[in-house]
């Protein structure tokens, strides 16, 4: 993860600012030094941006993959909302135009599934819809490129 550690978190209680490491924030363990509340927001924001991080990052890497595999150019705007394996195929299905159009869908799936496999290749693939970060997290500290 690429997140700064400590992290200077405001508490939403008393405005105390204080400095909380990352692990702990993570966790939801950090607390206000000055009032003891715990800082579950900050630590919801900071799974939050953690877990969008890790889908941003698998999602590039898979299309990376998809495009490599079938030789063509994923759009890269509709890339940065990828969070699961669904999205990744509906952002490759129109692209499939050298296919009729009912044949494209199970051709996306597959270009998809093919790229998880060769990206994940210790991984089995997940439902299309789970999300990609909760998919990979037992596996991410084995994926030297996306563990901390
Ligand atoms: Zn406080």
């Amino acid at each position: 993860m690429k997140f700064k550690d400590p992290q200077s978190v405001c508490c939403p209680a008393c405005n105390c600012l204080s400095e909380q490491a990352l692990d702990q924030l993570v966790a939801g363990r950090a607390k206000c030094p000055a009032c003891g509340r715990v800082l579950a927001e900050a630590s919801e924001r900071m799974r939050h941006a953690r877990d969008g991080w890790t889908d941003f990052v698998i999602a590039m890497h898979l299309s990376l993959e998809v495009e490599r595999q079938n030789n063509l150019r994923l759009d890269q705007t509709a890339l940065g909302t990828v969070h699961c394996l669904q999205d990744l195929i509906i952002a490759t299905e129109p692209l499939l135009t050298a296919l009729p159009e009912p044949d494209r869908r199970r051709a996306a799936v597959e270009a998809v599934r093919n790229a998880f496999g060769a990206a994940f290749p210790q991984v089995e693939c997940p439902a299309p819809s789970g999300k990609l970060a909760d998919a990979l997290r037992p596996h991410l500290h084995r994926i030297s490129w996306l563990s901390d």
